[in-house]
């Protein structure tokens, strides 16, 4: 296959394409892929970027991977796609068998959508509904965090940080939602009674109205790369029982492994009422999310006089998503991953260390396979953006924070590569 030009490409792209988070010209400094593998991006000029992104966190098992590869073709001579209201087969089924036997026994039913965001509007439709066919339809309204992150569809948008998320844009069209402190407790530390008042006074005031509570477990990701205390989720646990609101989790980010444990709410040993997964699901090959709820959610709808749970995407449950998630769940668990994210995490820790002696660096942490430097001012991306290029990898920062979520396969030289460029264009800003 032949390529265009660099040139060629940018053009084109900045006449007609308009990318996340940018103007509509910002495809004028998009680089040009023209492949990927293992764990390198190649850009069209024959370059290759270490990418310490994993596509937005998702490509855990790196690129062009071969166990992959084969289930997307094997399941290609099936069928690639069929509808899936009155119709089913055995990649969802072998799908949602092996997501309920992964997490905890009482989320027994999933619910299979295309994308995050909108297994989120799911999670949310499935506790209105919920309350509302066991004759509580007051019950519509979303306790989250601020610095949360769940999705950029309205529904979604409405629980994301009022100010990062951009809610005054958006007006009325959406819906208003109620919003707790961020954990203060660090992950390693306890949860103290004042870490979650206003959690418990929102609860306590607002029961009658509260659908559910929903917060990304242990790890808040694009609302600020927040890593807080597990025991949070224990006593948001206790709270939602005792003010009889569901709780749900958003797994997006956190799910198959990125924090160390399978999936985050692991820390906790804590069970939602609703979960939501994402991202890693098909090891980035493709888009597909999933939300898994309790019996007491899947009952109350399914027993009430509406029935039939309202919602039904076209894409639902796409065959060749499916099939390439269940090869990407078992290739994770055919390996000593844990042991994988530990030297991750170790490595991580090591190479961004010295950022911490920066004087316009406020933090750094690290957790599982997650590495971040905290800035005290913003990055300027168009500034930022080329510096990582030049230094041979992928790192897309956002606000005050850059930071790699690397794919489990990158190797220890390549860890260091990214880490030091980290440092390395951070000091020179
Ligand atoms: C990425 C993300 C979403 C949204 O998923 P999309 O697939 O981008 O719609 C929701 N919640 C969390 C925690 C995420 O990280």
């Amino acid at each position: 296959m032949t390529h265009s030009s660099w040139d060629a490409i940018q053009r084109a792209d900045s006449a007609v394409i308009w990318h996340p988070y940018a103007p509509a010209t910002g495809g004028a400094d998009a680089f040009p892929v023209i492949s990927a593998d293992g764990v390198r991006l190649k850009l069209a000029d024959g370059k290759e970027l270490i990418d310490g992104m994993a596509s937005w966190w998702c490509a855990i098992h790196g690129y062009n991977h071969p166990v992959l590869n084969r289930a997307v073709q094997s399941q290609l001579q099936n069928m690639s796609h069929v509808m899936f209201g009155g119709l089913t087969h055995e990649p969802a089924v072998q799908l949602a068998q092996l997501l309920v036997d992964l997490t905890p026994p009482a989320l027994e039913r999933v619910f299979f959508s295309d994308s995050g965001s909108v297994s989120v509007e799911v999670a949310m439709k499935m506790a209105i509904q919920y309350w509302y066919s066991i004759g509580k339809p007051r019950k519509q309204q979303f306790l989250a965090l601020r610095n949360g992150y769940h999705g950029d569809t309205f529904g979604a948008m409405s629980l994301c940080d009022p100010v990062t998320g951009m809610h005054h844009l958006f007006g009325a069209a959406l819906s208003q939602q109620r919003f707790a402190p961020a954990p203060a407790c660090a992950f390693e530390a306890n949860c103290e009674d004042r870490d979650i008042e206003e959690m418990q006074q929102l609860l306590a005031h607002h029961s009658e109205e509260l659908a559910a509570v929903i917060v990304e477990p242990v790890v808040q990701g694009a609302g600020g790369m927040r890593f807080y205390s597990p025991q949070y989720l224990v006593r948001l646990r206790a709270l939602c029982d005792e003010y009889d609101v569901l709780l749900i989790f958003d797994e997006i980010a956190t799910g198959f492994g990125r924090t160390g444990k399978l999936f985050a709410l692991e820390h906790a040993a804590v069970v939602p009422d609703i979960l939501c997964v994402g991202k890693a699901l098909t090891g980035g090959y493709m888009t597909l999310a999933a939300t898994l709820c309790n019996a007491r959610i899947s009952s109350g709808i399914t027993d009430s006089e509406a029935g039939a749970f309202m919602h039904g995407p076209t894409f639902m449950a796409n065959p060749l998503a499916c099939a390439t998630a269940l090869a990407s769940i078992q290739l994770l668990l055919s390996q000593p991953w844990q042991r994988t994210v530990e030297r991750l995490n170790d490595e991580l820790t090591a190479g961004l260390a010295p950022a911490r002696d920066l004087p316009n660096v406020a933090d750094v942490r690290t957790l599982g396979a997650i590495g971040v430097i905290e800035l005290r001012e913003a990055v300027d991306l168009r500034e930022v953006q080329p510096m990582f290029v030049e230094r041979g990898v992928w790192v897309r920062p956002f606000g005050k924070l850059v930071y790699a979520m690397p794919p489990y396969v990158m190797g220890t030289a390549d860890v260091a590569t990214l880490t030091a460029a980290m440092v390395d264009v951070v000091a020179q800003l």
